[in-house]
């Protein structure tokens, strides 16, 4: 792993003998504050992956103009073969682990199969409240399940619609993953009028040209398991999301997804990454010049950190809704605007505007 002048501070990597699992923290840098970046919990995290999260962490945290440097962690176990008293015992291992940095140096939060049950035990393993962000609201907590994130997503998909000189009402959009963050941004741009046609989880994909109402779609997911079984619309491939003709395609699952393999299938006009490191890096220049407008991760992803910031600050959540909405209208505007003074592409702006703030910090 490489590192730069940015980071990483500290690397805490720890191995569970009981449940042969491996534990990652990366602490990328910590220039605005203590490093923040929530847990994911999947089969594959490796070291690598989360360093690479941790830095758009600390991009994310610049961005939004908040008081914390870049963190994350990843736990490398498959929640699907584990049961629920294995899981337990793995976070709270993992929470001892983090004892000694947490929350002077790291403060957790939920990401990928971890939510709000997960960081009550994490925060009463670590013993100390402040250890994490999106704890239950009987701890005080803003739980990643209100969906700042998905609410930050289509606030952005909203901008880059009419940024382009779409209609949000009746732009079509296709979302790949149904977790925390696919589920709200489908909720939060069908009420502005936008048209959800095709969505996924890891069964694969469905698609409905006449649109798939969240409400409905949500009742299949939680008592079928997966969108495919879903009684409207057509099952497709997963990876066929990535290459459907709509107006706004939001990868709001897993890394790396729009690679060499489809970058040049991609009919979208916009992406907005809900997932973090969602395209091959080389890859977004080629896109852009496809004409593809796209809202980068630490930009159009930042609503979960920026509730994490409101519930640090002990504020309820019609006022994280509205810092949320704030924050994420001010950064894509200052992304568009800087990337249209210099002519740099959207993601590099966005970029040039966090580093300059990292380096104010300094
Ligand atoms: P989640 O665990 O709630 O949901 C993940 C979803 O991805 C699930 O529906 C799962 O079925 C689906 N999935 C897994 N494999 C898939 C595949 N091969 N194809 C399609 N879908 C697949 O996770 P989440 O919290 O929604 O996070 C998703 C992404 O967004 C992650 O990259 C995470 O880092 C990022 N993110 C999340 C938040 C947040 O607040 N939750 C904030 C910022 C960034």
């Amino acid at each position: 792993m490489n590192g730069d002048n940015l980071g990483p501070a500290y690397i805490i990597k720890s191995y569970n003998s009981k449940h042969n699992v491996w534990g990652f923290l990366v602490i990328d840098n910590l220039k605005r504050g203590p490093g923040k970046g929530g847990i994911r919990m999947t089969p594959t995290v490796s070291e690598e992956e989360v360093s690479r999260l941790a830095r758009a962490m600390t991009l994310k945290n610049a961005m939004a103009d908040l008081p914390f440097g870049g963190a994350k962690s990843g736990i490398a176990a498959d929640p699907k073969k584990i049961d629920k008293e294995a899981k337990k015992e793995i976070v709270e291992w993992f929470a001892e682990i983090l004892h000694p940095v947490c929350p002077s140096l790291y403060i957790a939060g939920p990401d990928m199969n971890m939510a709000e049950d997960d960081m009550r035990i994490f925060v009463t393993a670590n013993g100390s409240k402040k250890s994490a962000t999106g704890k239950p609201k009987d701890l005080g907590g803003l739980p990643h399940e209100l969906g700042s994130t998905g609410f930050g997503v289509a606030r952005s998909a909203k901008m880059a619609l009419e940024h382009k000189g779409i209609s949000v009402t009746g732009a079509t959009v296709a979302i790949e993953g149904y977790g925390n963050v696919g589920v709200f941004a489908h909720k939060f741009l069908e009420e502005m009028g936008a048209k959800i046609i095709a969505t996924s989880d890891s069964k694969g994909g469905i698609y409905d040209p006449n649109g798939l109402k969240h409400a409905e779609l949500c009742k299949t997911k939680e008592i079928k398991g997966t969108v495919t079984a879903h009684d409207k619309g057509e099952k497709i491939e997963g990876k066929k999301i990535f290459e459907l003709d709509v107006d706004v395609l939001i990868p709001a699952a897993l890394p790396d997804v729009i690679n060499k393999s489809n970058a040049e299938n991609i009919k979208a006009k916009i992406i907005v990454e809900g997932a973090n490191i969602s395209i091959v890096p080389d890859l977004v220049e080629p896109l852009h010049k496809q004409g593809i407008l796209i809202i980068p991760d630490f930009v159009a992803n930042a609503g979960g950190v920026i509730s994490s910031y409101a519930e640090h600050m002990g504020y309820d959540e019609t006022k994280m809704f509205e810092l949320v909405k704030e924050k994420i209208e001010k950064s894509v505007n200052a992304m568009l605007e800087r990337s249209k003074a210099t002519g740099q592409i959207p993601r590099q702006a966005a970029e040039a505007i966090a580093l300059e703030r990292l380096v104010r910090h300094t």
